[in-house]
């Protein structure tokens, strides 16, 4: 399997390299605007230990979304079942920042992984503490599933989100307008930004992504039961208004960012991290997304 491993990711990294079109990078953060699109990286690593890369490995790119799934983790790990008091567990089929769907559903968010959803994770993690204590939290959680102490926020990346998140600033709002916020909106929003702003290579993150690995055993991190519901999560609402899509092609649980990344997990077998910055409609990553259905493919690795 290992040399298939290699030799299938070598393949799709160059075909990946020659593509024209490859969608559009995040324009609404200007740092990431900035971003080289013409870059692909993926990493697999098994549940044997070994690790295998393809294309620009060594270059840290920003995990935005992606993270709402470690925060997730922690929120659930403090607060338990009650977490879902406040945010829901179905597909949102919208936008991952809609607003709409907020107010017709009195402030309480349809899943963990939109934008509003996220801030409430985010919120439930903060619990009163000072934001650079839920951020080492938050961080100390990904270096310790990455096994790595050499992963950062890009301070730049927070602040240029910080500078034009009015959306965000109004979710957060609204929320709590809903009484759905316990902490002040600039607080929340603030150590979300951060939370967004880490950069890893793919490498770190497939490393990252290995405590949702093995439903029968858990990890260190999080117990078997966790590891299940937090697949189902990110099958279902991991890639926002492209769910349904996105498990039609992959048939694996992932989660996308607008930074180009994606985690995707094949459960007992491997963690996989692809990077490409530009997206698609819906926010996803386009090169990204059709690495993994290749991927998959070729591997014969699908949770159906
Ligand atoms: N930080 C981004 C935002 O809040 C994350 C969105 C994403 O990656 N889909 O808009």
């Amino acid at each position: 399997m290992d040399q298939s491993i290699q030799s299938c990711i070598d393949h799709i990294a160059k075909d990946m390299r020659r593509r024209e079109d490859r969608g559009q990078v995040a324009a609404y953060i200007p740092e990431l605007a900035r971003v080289d699109p013409n870059q692909f990286a993926i990493s697999v690593t098994t549940a044997h230990g070994d690790c295998f890369d393809a294309g620009d490995v060594h270059t840290g790119f920003s995990a935005q979304s992606i993270t709402k799934v470690f925060t997730l983790a922690i929120a659930l790990g403090r607060s338990g079942d009650q977490l879902w008091h406040r945010v829901g567990k179905e597909p949102s089929g919208n936008a991952f920042n809609s607003i709409v769907q907020l107010e017709k559903e009195n402030g309480r968010p349809r899943n963990p992984f939109v934008n509003a959803g996220a801030i409430v994770t985010t919120d439930e993690v903060l619990a009163g503490r000072a934001p650079k204590q839920a951020l080492a939290e938050i961080v100390g959680f990904v270096r310790a599933a990455a096994e790595d102490s050499d992963i950062h926020i890009n301070e730049n990346v927070a602040q240029s989100e910080l500078a034009h998140g009015d959306r965000n600033f109004a979710l957060a709002h609204f929320l709590a307008a809903h009484d759905n916020l316990r902490n002040a909106p600039e607080m929340t929003l603030g150590t979300y930004f951060h939370q967004c702003a880490i950069e890893l290579t793919t490498r770190q993150l497939a490393l990252a992504g290995r405590f949702l690995m093995n439903a029968k055993t858990g990890s260190k991190l999080v117990s078997p039961s966790r590891v299940r519901r937090m697949n189902a999560l990110m099958l279902t609402c991991g890639h926002y208004d492209g769910s349904g899509d996105f498990a039609y092609r992959v048939g694996l649980p992932a989660k996308s960012g607008v930074g180009g990344g994606i985690l995707a997990i094949v459960p007992g077998i491997a963690s996989i991290a692809v990077w490409s910055p530009g997206l698609d409609r819906n926010g996803n990553s386009k090169l990204g997304t059709e690495a993994l259905e290749r991927l998959a493919h070729e591997m014969e690795w699908s949770v159906f």
